[in-house]
């Protein structure tokens, strides 16, 4: 666009909250990326004053921005009618509970903000220029310090009275085999209790970077992510789910997961078979760049 001789270029802003860290960028499109930084997630006062610096001080470097998406960690309210929603509201996560996340950036960066869950951005983001371009229903699960799904259906996320929150569907467990008690706060044994980055510390003492293939520890988690899967197809028909996060950076989980997945499905989803598993459960593409396109995807959306 051209205005009195001088090049203007709509700006954005993307802000994936993460439980570990504030990842920010500004960018004239979800591939264009002019600026980005990172915050460790302490306090709400700190890293929030972390993250509305970096805007302001972008916005002179590079010029104003229009729009600011936010994918962030939760439980999150995104109910707009509601007088909590942009709101983080019972995290676990010390310090966190009750924080007005949405309407702070919003007040402090005088610019419209869309706001998600960083699930859902990550999806988002896999659709728009990942693992999901050619498809309208898919999951995309990560699996990392807490287990979370962005769900969509016909080409829209789904979010429902709050947002799904498979981390915490409950699972079979065979206590002989696996007698540990779970890690998820609320549940025990829900699924992000049995298979999430702690859990596997937790019941093994050890943290699976340290693990070898053969150790005992994949085959339990591949049957829970497995189980997890057979649920998955079962309650949202998709078309593709995409496993990220830092646990499935182990790959050799996938072939696990195919070969226990047709064994638990039994051959009753017809769209899912050994010929194109392969291509049914797949890694992300955007390694890591899923939340961060998916952020200012929304922020261009509200353009
Ligand atoms: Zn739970």
């Amino acid at each position: 666009m051209e205005v009195q001789g001088k090049a203007v270029t709509t700006l954005l802003g993307g802000l994936e909250a993460g439980g570990t860290k504030f990842n920010c960028a500004i960018a004239a499109g979800p591939n264009e990326i002019r600026e980005r930084a990172s915050f460790p997630t302490t306090t709400p006062e700190k890293t929030l004053g972390q993250v509305i610096e970096f805007f302001q001080a972008g916005a002179q470097r590079h010029g104003p921005m229009s729009a600011l998406g936010i994918a962030s960690f939760g439980p999150v309210d995104l109910n707009p009618h509601s007088k909590q929603y942009g709101y983080i509201t019972t995290t676990p996560k010390s310090g966190w509970s009750n924080t007005n996340l949405a309407g702070q950036l919003k007040e402090a960066l005088s610019i419209p903000v869309a706001f998600d869950t960083d699930v859902n951005g990550a999806a988002l983001g896999e659709h728009l220029c990942g693992a999901a371009t050619d498809v309208k229903n898919f999951v995309y699960v990560t699996i990392g310090t807490g287990i979370g799904a962005g769900v969509m259906v016909d080409g829209k996320l789904v979010n429902g009275a709050m947002h799904p929150e498979i981390g915490h569907m409950l699972m079979p467990q065979d206590r002989q085999r696996d007698p540990y008690p779970g890690h998820c706060p609320f549940h025990g044994n829900c699924l992000e209790g049995l298979a999430c980055g702690p859990a596997i510390k937790d019941r093994w003492g050890l943290r699976g970077q340290s693990m070898d293939n053969k150790h005992p520890a994949w085959d339990l988690q591949a049957e829970y992510l497995a189980i997890m899967c057979v649920n998955l197809t079962s309650c949202y028909s998709p078309e593709r789910i995409i496993l990220g996060g830092g646990v499935m950076e182990q790959t050799h989980l996938f072939e696990r997961i195919y070969h226990k997945f047709l064994s638990l499905a039994g051959g009753y989803f017809p769209q899912v078979s050994r010929h194109n598993i392969r291509s049914f459960i797949v890694p992300p593409k955007l390694a890591g760049r899923s939340g961060e396109v998916g952020s200012l995807r929304m922020a261009q959306a509200l353009l």
